[in-house]
């Protein structure tokens, strides 16, 4: 529904501005939009961006790390068919998401021997990027 919403003057459209608070809507939700704003908020609130491949996230245990399409039982359940973890879908599938984004941020800091970015003063020895997203900064 992003096509205008006033139509033409031979077929004006209805309800206008619901359709075009709509289209709104779904412009800025689309994903290439989504990663825009977080590459651009990220550094405003502190946070780093990590890319994480999604595949199997839906599929993988939180705590075992089994890939089991099996475990997830139903849309909104997950029951790891190894350990027996049970969990929310969407939350079990997070979980994964940080464990996969932290050990991209750690190797990646580990192979540039520390985090990659300018520093005044000493070296820091443990990494200090934390993989978070805007929601979690109140
Ligand atoms: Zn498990």
């Amino acid at each position: 529904m992003t096509k205008n919403a006033r139509g033409s003057r031979v077929e004006p459209g209805m309800r206008v501005a619901q359709k075009a608070a709509l289209n709104r809507g779904v412009l800025d939700n689309l994903p290439g939009e989504r990663r825009r704003q977080l590459v651009y908020k990220c550094p405003v609130f502190g946070s780093v961006l990590v890319a994480v491949t999604p595949v199997g996230t839906s599929q993988t245990c939180g705590v075992c790390r089994q890939r089991d399409p099996a475990s997830r039982i139903s849309r909104d359940v997950f029951v790891c068919t190894k350990c027996g973890h049970t969990d929310d879908a969407d939350h079990n599938a997070s979980v994964v998401i940080l464990a996969r984004g932290l050990r991209t941020a750690v190797g990646k800091a580990s192979a540039a021997g520390h985090c990659g970015e300018q520093h005044a003063g000493a070296g820091h020895a443990r990494p200090h990027h934390v993989l978070s997203s805007p929601g979690t900064h109140a």
